[in-house]
């Protein structure tokens, strides 16, 4: 039997030893170390941003994107349903309301024909989550952003390295947001980035990542924030692994390619599509959906990969589906059933970059043994 394949592995193959050698060396290992602004800069420079301001994680970066913006009690924020929690987390935590819409069954991205039915008076914002490696389609959603008035907060934690029609996915936000986790395209352990180009925006961010101490008075606070700041070691990874992205991007590619014709014989399941009219899928990871002629659920295929030593996570459950939401009355009447299905019938495979070579032959024939094919 095979060595264990884990649902993700990073690879760090660039400089990272290197730069964090360097910051031992120097002892500059707070958040007050020179490679902080170094990745920053370079960061929001290869999205096509003024500004890029680093934060311990994708998720936090969402709760300072939100209240950046000044969103609050009673506002409503249009999201995909089909999502990590960290998404309406970040709105619910600022008092606002989270409104869900349900998914392309081909993209599994948000339906954007389905926002502006969404929009009433109390709208601010529309928070955009490209998801598993294929952008979100932008151009209705940026047209309806500035018919309405609305904010656009672009989750791009999986688009590293993405574009929509050729412009960087991460430049579409008045706030837009990344995460460094291992599983992404970059890792920095954890870590995570808020960039865009208005510096009012940019201020409010760094303020609130850093409890709102204030430059003259320090101990004075007109505002709360929190502690979210980033260390030089976070920004020494994250520098050496930026210098790899290109490579890893064509990896992931190369990968995603593999899979599909090692799995395009497989009856009634649905791949992740390779491209769309605006992109060529980078393949965050690699997701499978189950058809209807499958008498189990994802989470039974799940179990029998599990025996054979293969790790797979189940797709995101949908976020009006959330017990913990529905215990304080949100999405009582919401019915979102093409996020619903993928949610049970969808799940991935090992897609990280660190996997080894044969073991993606090794995961589709474990898949057809759970199958019973
Ligand atoms: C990973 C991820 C996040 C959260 O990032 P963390 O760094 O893990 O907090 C947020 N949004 C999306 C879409 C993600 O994939």
């Amino acid at each position: 039997m095979h060595d264990p394949i884990p649902v993700n592995t990073p690879l760090l193959d660039g400089n990272e030893k290197k730069y964090l050698i360097e910051c031992i060396d120097s002892g500059w290992i707070s958040s007050e170390g020179p490679y902080v602004s170094q990745f920053e800069e370079k960061f929001a420079a290869r999205v096509g941003r003024k500004y890029g301001i680093a934060v311990s994680n994708g998720s936090v970066a969402l709760d300072a994107a939100v209240v950046a913006l000044g969103i609050g009690a009673g506002d409503e924020v249009i999201l995909p349903t089909f999502t990590i929690i960290s998404c309406a987390a970040a709105i619910v935590r600022a008092g606002a309301i989270p409104v869900v819409v349900d998914s392309d069954p081909v993209t599994w991205n948000m339906d954007v024909n389905q926002i502006e039915d969404k929009i009433t008076p109390r709208t601010k914002a529309i928070m955009v989550v490209h998801i598993y490696g294929l952008p979100v389609d932008m151009d209705p959603v940026l047209a309806l952003a500035k018919k309405h008035g609305l904010k656009i907060i672009e989750d791009a934690a999986e688009m590293h390295g993405q574009t929509y029609k050729g412009r960087p996915c991460g430049s579409f936000g008045d706030l837009s947001t990344f995460s460094f986790y291992p599983n992404k395209h970059i890792t920095t352990g954890e870590g995570g980035m808020i960039v865009t180009d208005d510096p009012a925006l940019a201020e409010k961010c760094r303020s609130l990542r850093n409890l709102c101490f204030q430059a003259k008075k320090r101990f004075i606070h007109e505002e709360i924030g929190w502690n979210f700041r980033f260390t030089n070691l976070q920004a020494a990874l994250g520098l050496a692994q930026l210098e790899t992205l290109e490579a890893h991007v064509q990896r992931k590619r190369a990968m995603g390619a593999k899979y599909t014709s090692l799995l395009k014989d497989v009856p009634d399941i649905q791949l992740p599509l390779a491209k769309t009219g605006y992109a060529d899928n980078i393949y965050w990871i690699f997701g499978i959906v189950l058809g209807d002629s499958y008498a189990f659920d994802a989470d039974e295929i799940a179990r029998r990969l599990a025996a054979q030593k293969i790790g797979t996570r189940p797709f995101f459950w949908p976020m009006h589906e959330q017990p913990v939401f529905r215990k304080i009355g949100l999405f009582k009447e919401t019915r979102c059933p093409v996020a619903e299905r993928i949610a049970r019938r969808g799940f991935y495979v090992p897609s990280g970059l660190g996997l080894k070579a044969g073991e993606m032959e090794t995961v589709a024939d474990a898949f057809r043994k759970a199958l019973a094919l």
